[in-house]
């Protein structure tokens, strides 16, 4: 079994400030170490402040779009440039308020990689979904859009993130064996692609989680981490999941 590094990754939406920045970053810089990867994805506009503090940091999402007349885009070449190394693609909110089919994603995940971020991609299911057994149903489609215009091999330089759209924001936390069997659903689908790629791959869990819950859904076996909106807006908060990961 691959030895999978954990990754804590902070969503801060459109939240935060220049101090917030470094306050944030002055606690958890400390836990950024061989054992696990912390990650900031501040409002677009603050990541050289992050990255100038030595935090690893990336955009909310990108632009599928090659330079031009985008006006308000984001180019994954520039992200890079200033030194971000990861970004999210198809978290919820980008989906729903925004509109973005699994097609456009999957376009915002090979305009990454083209230009050497890495992805992570968000899947997850809402909780219509959920209630009428689609969970599964929901999650691998959003993933397939991905590996039917890239390949399986795409996944190698990538991440996925679970997260139940019902969890997200809500306090309504998956049960750790509830984020578990998704989780595993999501490696054992991608074992029948390729078992190197899929022990490989970190899945974080993200939707509520906060610094009583992490340990135990950090625990899961195929959960590698998590992605944190809300509890990652306060330090201390935010350095405890840092430190159960
Ligand atoms: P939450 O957000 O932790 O506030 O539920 C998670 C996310 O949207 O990534």
């Amino acid at each position: 079994m691959a030895q999978r590094k954990p990754i804590v990754a902070g969503n801060w939406k459109m939240n935060g400030s220049v101090e917030l920045v470094s306050q944030v970053c002055d606690e958890v810089k400390k836990y950024s170490n061989s054992n696990v990867d912390v990650i900031i994805f501040p409002p677009a506009l603050l990541l050289s402040e992050v990255l100038s503090e030595n935090v690893e940091a990336g955009t909310q999402t990108i632009s599928e779009f090659d330079s031009g007349a985008f006006t308000g885009e984001i180019h994954a070449q520039l992200a890079k440039q200033l030194g971000a190394k990861y970004t999210l693609v198809g978290h919820s909110e980008r989906r729903s308020i925004f509109k973005e089919s699994d097609q456009q994603v999957a376009d915002k995940f090979a305009k990454a990689q083209e230009f050497g971020l890495i992805p992570i991609l968000c899947v997850g299911e809402t909780e219509s979904e959920r209630e009428a057994g689609k969970t599964e149903q929901v999650v691998a489609k959003q993933i397939k859009a991905v590996i039917s215009k890239l390949g399986i091999a795409a996944l190698n330089d990538s991440v996925i993130a679970y997260e139940p759209v019902w969890a997200i924001g809500t306090g309504k936390t998956a049960s750790p064996e509830q984020a578990q069997a998704v989780h595993k659903f999501i490696r054992d689908m991608l074992i029948a692609y390729d078992e190197q790629v899929a022990n490989a791959l970190r899945i974080l869990y993200g939707g509520s989680v906060n610094e009583k819950n992490s340990e135990l859904l950090f625990a899961q076996a195929d959960i590698d981490g998590g992605l944190i909106g809300g509890a990652s807006l306060k330090k201390d908060a935010f350095a405890s999941i840092c430190k159960s990961a």
